[in-house]
């Protein structure tokens, strides 16, 4: 068969990028051939230091023979399972394994493939979980502004930042957004947690009044407020969420997909804040990043109320073609091997202090606004420049990729989040190549 385009291998046109202007990434690629442990491999063969995790995810560091094997293993034996009616060992196995993980009373999980998928099927959990329960009145929906649940129609729906939302309108009708919790003026360059804005949580009570509580279903958070930029949660907010969910009996959703297995020092940020969800959503870190996966834990009583419930909602009508797939399940595994047989799940909490005295190190570095950090998450907010809002972080970004140092941001916001194997060395590398960054005129 001719091909109906004449292209070379690598040329750029064909692949619309996610969350990228391809007419300017064209002009500059930046590719990566291979990666181990801490390090990427750029195609030009330059190393880069992995101060992100990838995308937040590859938690135990790049190419770990021990996943590798397993994902090659399963490849050879079982490679493809539907989930529908049917199952294969492993994707049991892996259930009973994060249920341990899970916090105290949850010990269900319902697969999906990705951070977005949790999300929606999390939503869609709470929406059934109401009307098996005989209170199909709870339709709506609360998010948070400044908020990031993925980017199908119910997380974008819930999500609150703005950039991702207008490109398509209202979406979900009957959502509602709390305020954010960032507040510079009161909180900037505060370490851990900041003091100001807990009562901002009372939001919810407001909204929850305005439309009568017998009309929400569910709240949805981020613990902590990963791609909007690391807004750390106040002091007391995230009980009082709780409390008041439970007052109304509205479900609490946790996104966990970011701070989800090790990355502020506990399985999970309920462990870390000491607070519990009624659901959780998890993706990423579940399979160190390598193979799409995620997984949504439920409360018991919400599980029960399916098993228990009409005999005309016993089955859950939602899953998707790769649920518990083998492959991933097999990933998953080996992953939660090398987490715990590396103490990975806590090791961040060791190594917060180290990290965060040098984070802050960067304080009087030209331009920083703010600095926030909490377990092995980091941010350094830049000032704007006047009608160019995003040009300085970006700046950044493009001189560490240049210097051997990744980097996230967002707006003009740096994220850090580095693969819980780094070590006090590798801390002191990436904060210096920063320090670099940010001395050099961006
Ligand atoms: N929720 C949160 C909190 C996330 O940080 C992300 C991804 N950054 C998602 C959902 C979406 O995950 P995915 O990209 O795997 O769909």
């Amino acid at each position: 068969m001719s091909d109906r385009r004449s292209v070379a291998p690598n040329d750029l046109e064909a692949f619309w990028m996610p969350f990228t202007a391809n007419r300017q990434f064209k002009k500059a690629p930046r590719m990566f051939a291979s990666a181990k442990d801490m390090y990427y491999t750029t195609t030009d063969g330059r190393e880069v230091l992995d101060g992100t995790a990838g995308l937040w995810c590859v938690n135990a560091g790049h190419c770990r023979p021990k996943i590798t094997e397993a994902i090659r293993e399963q490849a050879g034996e079982l490679d493809y399972a539907p989930a529908f009616q049917l199952g294969h060992p492993k994707a049991f196995e892996l259930a009973n394994r994060l249920a341990a993980l899970a916090p105290e009373g949850m010990n269900h999980v319902f697969y999906t493939n990705s951070g977005s998928e949790s999300v929606d099927t999390a939503l869609k959990i709470a929406l059934a979980y109401h009307r098996v329960k005989g209170e199909g009145s709870r339709f709506r929906l609360i998010g948070r502004e400044r908020g990031y649940h993925g980017i199908n129609f119910g997380g974008t729906s819930v999500g609150g930042i703005v950039s991702n939302r207008k490109m398509f309108g209202t979406l979900l009708t009957g959502v509602d957004h709390m305020p954010h919790t960032h507040l510079p003026e009161k909180n900037a360059f505060t370490r851990g947690q900041p003091e100001h804005g807990g009562d901002l949580a009372d939001e919810l009570e407001r909204i929850v009044t305005l439309h009568d509580a017998s009309t929400v279903a569910a709240v949805i958070v981020e613990p902590l407020a990963g791609s909007t930029g690391v807004l750390v949660p106040p002091k007391g907010y995230l009980q009082r969420l709780r409390d008041i969910c439970t007052k109304h009996g509205i479900l609490l959703i946790f996104d966990e997909v970011i701070t989800g297995y090790g990355r502020l020092g506990a399985p999970f940020a309920a462990d870390f804040f000491g607070v519990t969800p009624d659901i959780m959503t998890t993706a990423k870190g579940l399979t160190n990043g390598v193979i799409p996966m995620g997984a949504v834990f439920v409360k018991d009583e919400i599980h029960d109320a399916f098993m228990n419930g009409p005999e005309h909602m016993i089955e859950f009508m939602h899953g998707y073609t790769y649920s518990g797939n083998p492959i991933a399940s097999a990933a998953a595994l080996a992953t939660l091997d090398t987490y715990e047989e590396e103490g990975l799940l806590t090791r961040a909490g060791e190594l917060a202090p180290y990290f965060e005295e040098q984070l802050h190190s960067l304080k009087d570095c030209p331009h920083v606004i703010d600095i926030r950090n909490m377990g092995l998450v980091g941010a350094i907010e830049l000032e704007p420049i006047a009608g160019e809002p995003t040009k300085r972080a970006f700046n950044a970004f493009l001189k560490a990729y240049e210097d051997g140092l990744l980097i996230r941001t967002t707006g003009d916001i740096i994220a850090l989040s580095p693969p819980l194997i780094i070590s006090r060395e590798e801390i002191d590398i990436l904060f210096d190549k920063l320090r670099k960054v940010l001395m050099n005129n961006i």
